[in-house]
């Protein structure tokens, strides 16, 4: 155990921000310190140690890092807390810049430094603890990380696998090739052991992330595919579901296609984010496909996987974005109808080689055309919703939903309510389903039950036990 000078165990407590992959490396962090005998407490607990595990692709992220960092900050002035440590994107990115703005920070650990956690922390708190640590490797982030070990903070039923790190794509607009260094998959191995190790903690619904899903493989000079992950994964006897994220266009094959379709335990959910669709935008963007063959690529997965879920992600407001680029992609989105759709306006990011294009968009229009495809989106998404009413689709059991939630969503709290996902509907980014229970039936986290769909609230689905 830990202790701190009272023979008190030592509180770490840790801030969250960004992407799947960075939730990944707070729980295996957890998962080491934890293991390590600190006693792990809530975000707004008095502690020793507090660690924010940053996000840092795009302004806005960096700004919501900014002011997290701000307030733990604040926490430590007032004694709440004595070790600041700052992990994560915008600690690679920015590493020593970020000791220059918030001098107060104890360490700004580079992504290489997570597995080192336990030893850096007792090294702050002890007696010659370093001040202003700086701790990052210069030059790329190469490791491919052994995530086993986890303690998860996502429900328990689900989980994400991290099955690749970093990005060869270069798309010009994106700065993750910087921070997170070129692609690199984990192997095979090690990544059927951590899923079997998700398995017997509980996990039934297996979420595959990395930069780029279904480039897996690619430098593993073995034959070995995300097809053939997906093979191996189907295996496992306590998963039930396997959902496949962040699938490049341009390396989503044939291949992978036929084994989603083919394998039972695979959800027919695609998230593959397109950008854009202009021919014109996709060139200046590197994204490797064209609008005819992007719209072939989906013609074929509906094909293949007639009732797929399409989840997508684009930009708007990019370097030489002209009308007719913006209202060809309005009209796609139109005429595609995605289940789901996500989008962002473009982010000035000097390493980028979009930041040395010309035409760069001013904000005002950046947020019109932003506002215009979110609500076209929204009113695709909403007749979708009421597509399925009356319809009867399998739900998995996530958790419970409190009375003051209930009430809060405006659902009757006199109704028991438990919150749920169809195969549809992916973790954090996506609807969820709130289904109204007997007040007496027996329910586990992971249970998989058919669901009446009788109504919505905005894009989240409201339902009953068949
Ligand atoms: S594929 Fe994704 S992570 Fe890779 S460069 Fe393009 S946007 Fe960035």
């Amino acid at each position: 155990m830990n202790n701190n000078t009272e023979n008190e165990p030592i509180k770490v407590s840790f801030v969250t921000l960004g992407c799947a992959k960075n939730l990944v490396d707070s729980e295996k962090m957890l998962g080491l310190l934890g293991g390590a005998g600190f006693m792990l407490t809530g975000p707004d607990t008095p502690c020793d140690v507090t660690i924010i595990n940053t996000c840092g692709f795009i302004e806005e992220a960096r700004d919501e890092a900014m002011e997290n960092i701000e307030e733990v900050l604040e926490r430590k002035r007032q004694g709440q807390t004595k070790i600041v440590i700052v992990t994560g994107c915008l600690a690679q990115l920015w590493q020593g810049e970020l000791l220059e703005k918030q001098p107060e920070i104890d360490a700004v650990l580079g992504l290489d430094r997570r597995d080192k956690i336990v030893g850096i922390v007792n090294e702050l708190l002890s007696d010659s603890g370093l001040a202003n640590n700086l701790q990052v490797t210069k030059g790329e982030f190469r490791d491919v990380a052994n995530d086993q070990g986890r303690l998860r903070i996502t429900e328990s039923c689900w989980g994400y696998l991290r099955i690749s790190e970093g990005c060869d794509q270069k798309c010009t607009f994106c700065t993750i090739p910087f921070i997170r260094g070129n692609f690199r998959s984990k192997p095979m191995d090690a990544v059927i052991e951590e899923a079997k190790e998700l398995a017997n903690d509980g996990v039934v619904e297996l979420n595959l992330i990395g930069q780029e899903t279904s480039g897996y493989g690619q430098d593993l000079n073995d034959g070995y595919g995300l097809a053939e992950l997906l093979v191996e994964l189907n295996k496992i006897e306590k998963l039930k579901w396997i959902r496949v994220l962040y699938v490049h266009p341009a390396t989503l094959s044939d291949k992978i296609i036929e084994a989603m379709a083919k394998l039972e335990k695979v959800v027919p959910y695609i998230d593959i984010p397109l950008q854009h669709i202009s021919d014109n935008i996709l060139k200046l963007m590197n994204r490797k496909l064209t609008k005819s063959q992007t719209i072939e690529l989906l013609e074929k997965i509906r094909k293949q996987i007639p009732d797929v879920t399409l989840r997508t992600t684009m930009l708007v407001g990019f370097p030489g974005e002209t009308d007719d680029d913006f209202a060809q992609l309005l009209e796609f989105v139109k005429e595609c109808r995605f289940d789901a759709l996500s989008a962002f306006m473009y982010s000035f990011e000097k390493e980028t080689a979009s930041a040395k294009l010309p035409g760069h968009i001013d904000e005002e229009t950046q947020i019109k055309r932003y506002d215009a495809i979110m609500t076209t989106q929204q009113e695709i998404a909403f007749e979708l919703a009421d597509e399925l009413t009356d319809k009867t689709i399998d739900c998995m059991i996530t958790s419970a939903l409190f009375d003051d939630e209930a009430d809060e969503l405006g659902l009757d709290p006199d109704y028991r309510w438990v919150t749920g996902r169809h195969q549809g509907q992916g973790p954090e980014v996506d609807s969820v389903c709130y289904i109204t229970v007997d007040p007496d039936l027996e329910l586990t986290s992971g249970d998989i039950l058919p669901i009446k769909i009788i109504g919505r609230l905005d894009y989240d689905l409201v339902g009953e036990i068949a």
